[in-house]
C-alpha cells in the first residue's frame, strides 16, 4: 500500500505549495491539462524508490470560529486515512493561535504528526523554529517550500519507515487485476455485482478499514482474475456494515494496485470533474483503462448525444481508452467490458522487439523531425522496451534535453498507432549520452 501524508495548517502557510512540490506531475499530459490539475487535493509523488499519496486539506483554518465544523469534512477524513501528519506553520509569521489549536486537536484525535516550519529563506532557521518552541514539540523540519528548500530531506525522512513500493503490480499467476473505481452512487457496487455473477467467487477480505479495497478472486471462461472492488460490495453482504463511504485514498490505491482500471462514468448525469480528476489519476499511474458509461438505459436520445459529445470533446486526450455504453441494472454492454479488459491488459504487457521499435522510431523521425532548438537538431538512435503496463519506450540520442513534451507526445502516439496498442498509455523516456 502506498503511504499516505496529509498536509494540514492555517491558511497561507504553504500547504499547496509544498503540495505541487511534491506531487509534480510525472505525466506531461496531466501537468498540460489544467482542467485536470485544477483543485486536486490529492497527488502521487515519488522519492527514490518510494511512491506514496499526499493530501492538501486545504479546508482547515485553525481559526476560532468553530474548528469541529471545519475538521468534520472532507479534511478530517483525510487525516483520518492518512499515515503520517505533517502540520505546517508559517516561520515568518511565526505563533499563531491557530497553529495551537490545531495541535490541540491533532493530539486529542490520537494522530501522530511532525511539524514543520515553512518559509525560512532569509531567515535564520533556528530562530524561525524558536517561536514554535511553545507548541511543546521535541523536534521540527524547516522548510522553503516555495524555493524546494529542505522539501527532498523532509519527503526522504517521512518515506524512511515506510517499504519501497514494488513497480508497477505483476499480474499474479496471470491473474488480471480489475479495479473498477468512479465517483459515488454510479453504480460500481451493482457493476461488481454483474461482473461477478454467478461466477465461482473467492473471497479474501482484509481486516478492514474503510480505506481498505476487498480483493476478490473469480474466475470467467476458465480465464482468473482479481477484482479489487472499491464499492465494498462483499464486505458490505458478510458483515453488514452500513454502506462505506466513498473514499478516494481507496480509489487511489486500487488503481495503483490494477493492472486494468474500469472508471465508470453516469452517463445520466453528464461528465463531471470528479470523473476528470479519477481520470487524472489513472493517466498518472499509468494504467490499462476502460471507460465506462453507466445508466445507458432509460436516457433519452437526445441525453445519449449530449453525453456523446461531451466524451468526444473533453476526453479526446485519452484516445487510447476505449469507451462502452452500459447498464449494470440490466446487464446491458457489461459481457463487452471483459474482451476490453482482456485486450488492454495484452496491450499493457505486450512484449516488444528493439527492432521494431527502431524502425518505429526511424520511420517517425522521417515524417516529422524534431524541432531545431538554438540551432541544434536532437538526435534519436534507436528504442527499446523499458517497462510493462504501462509499456515503457527508452529512446537513447544525444541533446535529447532539447526535445520539448509536444514531440515526445508526437513519439508516445506514434508507436501507440503503429504497434496497435489501445487500452493503456504509452510512455516514451529519452535518454541522452550512450
Ligand atoms: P496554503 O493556503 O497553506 O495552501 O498556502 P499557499 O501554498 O497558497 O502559500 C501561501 C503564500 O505563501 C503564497 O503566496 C506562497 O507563494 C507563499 N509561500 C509558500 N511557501 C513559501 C516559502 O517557502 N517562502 C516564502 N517566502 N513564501 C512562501
Ligand atoms: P456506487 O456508489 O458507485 O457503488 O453505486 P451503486 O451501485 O450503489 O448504485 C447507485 C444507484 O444507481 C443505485 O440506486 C443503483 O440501483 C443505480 N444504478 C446502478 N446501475 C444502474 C444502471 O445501469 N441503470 C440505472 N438506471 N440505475 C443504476
Amino acid at each position: 500500500m502506498l503511504p499516505v501524508i496529509a498536509l494540514v495548517g492555517r491558511p497561507n502557510v504553504g500547504k499547496s505549495t509544498l503540495f505541487n512540490q511534491l506531487t509534480r506531475s510525472r505525466d506531461a499530459l496531466v501537468a498540460d491539462l489544467p482542467g485536470l490539475t485544477r483543485d486536486r487535493k490529492y497527488g502521487e509523488g515519488v522519492s527514490g524508490d518510494h511512491r506514496f499519496i499526499v493530501i492538501d486539506t486545504g479546508g482547515i483554518s485553525g481559526d476560532e470560529a468553530g474548528i469541529d465544523a471545519a475538521m468534520a469534512g472532507q479534511s478530517l477524513a483525510a487525516i483520518e486515512e492518512a499515515d503520517r501528519v505533517l502540520l505546517l506553520v508559517d516561520g515568518r509569521a511565526g505563533l499563531a493561535a491557530g497553529d495551537e489549536q490545531l495541535v490541540r486537536e491533532l493530539r486529542r484525535r490520537g494522530k501522530p504528526f511532525d511539524l514543520v516550519v515553512n518559509k525560512v529563506d532569509g531567515l535564520d532557521p533556528e530562530v524561525a523554529a524558536s517561536d514554535f518552541y511553545r507548541l511543546g514539540i521535541e523536534d521540527c523540519y524547516r522548510i522553503a517550500a516555495s524555493h524546494g528548500r529542505g522539501v527532498r530531506a523532509l519527503i526522504e525522512s517521512v518515506l524512511v519507515s515506510f517499504p519501497p513500493a514494488d513497480a508497477a503490480p505483476e499480474a499474479e499467476e496471470d491473474r488480471v487485476r480489475v479495479a473498477v473505481v468512479g465517483r459515488p452512487n454510479v453504480g460500481k457496487s451493482t457493476l461488481v455485482n454483474r461482473l461477478l455473477g454467478e461466477e465461482r467467487v473467492v473471497v479474501f477480505d482484509q481486516p478492514g478499514t474503510t480505506r481498505d479495497s476487498v480483493f476478490i478472486d473469480f474466475e470467467r471462461d476458465g480465464a482468473p482474475y482479481m477484482l479489487i472492488d472499491t464499492a465494498g460490495v462483499r464486505r458490505r453482504k458478510n458483515v453488514r456494515e452500513t454502506v462505506e463511504k466513498f473514499s478516494i485514498v481507496k480509489t487511489l490505491q486500487a488503481i495503483d494496485k490494477a493492472n486494468v482500471v474500469v472508471l465508470l462514468m453516469d452517463g445520466s448525469e453528464g461528465l463531471v470533474d470528479q470523473d476528470l480528476h479519477l481520470l487524472g489519476h489513472c493517466i498518472e499511474a499509468g494504467r490499462a483503462l476502460v471507460l465506462a458509461v453507466n445508466k445507458w438505459d432509460g436516457l433519452e436520445p437526445e441525453q445519449r448525444e449530449r453525453m456523446k459529445s461531451e466524451l468526444e470533446r473533453r476526453l479526446r486526450f485519452v484516445d487510447y481508452a476505449e469507451t462502452y455504453f452500459i447498464s449494470a441494472l440490466h446487464g446491458s454492454g457489461v459481457g463487452l467490458l471483459f474482451g476490453a479488459i482482456d485486450a488492454a491488459y495484452e496491450a499493457a504487457t505486450r512484449p516488444l522487439s528493439t527492432n521494431r521499435l527502431t524502425r518505429i522510431l526511424q520511420d517517425a523521425l522521417a515524417e516529422h523531425p524534431p524541432p531545431m532548438v538554438a540551432g541544434r537538431r536532437s538526435k534519436l538512435r534507436y528504442a527499446h522496451a523499458g517497462g510493462r503496463n504501462p509499456p515503457v519506450i527508452v529512446i537513447h540520442g544525444s541533446g535529447t534535453d532539447n526535445i520539448p513534451a509536444s514531440y515526445r507526445r508526437y513519439l508516445e502516439k506514434t508507436f501507440a498507432r503503429a504497434l496497435s496498442l489501445s487500452g493503456t498509455p504509452v510512455r516514451v523516456e529519452l535518454r541522452s549520452g550512450d
